[in-house]
């Protein structure tokens, strides 16, 4: 099995091998057909499965199929920690280097002014943690009306980490027609629930 079968632009097969990934991984043989048809996804996966190219690659091919010169995000990607999000917006970067959509990270723990500037600039793709993206919400300095993808990385870690309000919150804030993923190591009854209010008729994948 080979990554040609999805039907991924030339661009991201050149990202895909330059990142030296031979065959797709488990959660990427199914998760990557279902997102592109633009449906919900419940998965259960671990980091270290190859999780985030799993959501990263279909992800930067449907954005980049309807190109809109946007100022504000079409993706939203929420995580638990910086070091997360910071390791995704990489992934988004390099598996999208030579696609024309721009993503950035915004964090907690450090200045806001600089993200401030980088949101300013426009942003295709958003990844972030909870709080510090309410804290821009509040601001006037970011506008999740336009968000036409969300996904919740380490869902169960957000929630153990408290972070189920902020969440509730930015969901308040993104338009109600949008596809949603949810991405979750473990599936307690708290995300269970949390998934079924949030989730539109989802596929589940398992790996
Ligand atoms: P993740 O689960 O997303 O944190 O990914 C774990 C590691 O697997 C990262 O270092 C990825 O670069 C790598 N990886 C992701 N997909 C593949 C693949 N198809 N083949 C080989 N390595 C991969």
């Amino acid at each position: 099995m080979s990554f040609e079968i999805f039907g991924l632009r030339a661009e991201l097969l050149r990202a895909v091998a330059a990142e030296g990934y031979k065959e797709p991984t488990p959660i990427q043989d199914q998760a990557i057909p279902v997102v592109l048809r633009g449906e919900d996804v419940l998965a259960g996966a671990q980091t270290g499965t190859g999780k985030t190219a799993a959501f990263a690659l279909p992800i930067l091919e449907m954005l980049s199929k309807t190109s809109k010169r946007t100022y504000t995000p079409r993706c939203l990607v929420l995580a638990p920690t910086r070091e997360l999000a910071a390791q995704v917006q990489a992934s988004f970067e390099s598996l999208g280097r030579s696609l024309h959509l721009r993503s950035t990270v915004v964090f907690g723990g450090v200045g806001i002014q600089p993200q401030i500037d980088k949101l300013k600039k426009g942003v295709d793709i958003l990844v972030a943690t909870p709080g510090r993206l309410l804290d821009h919400a509040g601001r006037r300095t970011l506008d999740l009306s336009k968000v036409e993808i969300l996904v919740l990385d380490e869902a169960d870690r957000m929630l153990d980490m408290g972070f189920i309000h902020d969440i509730k919150k930015v969901l308040k804030l993104l338009p109600g027609k949008r596809q949603n993923l949810l991405f979750s190591a473990t599936y307690s009854t708290e995300i269970k629930r949390f998934a079924d209010g949030l989730l539109n008729n989802p596929k589940i994948i398992e790996v």
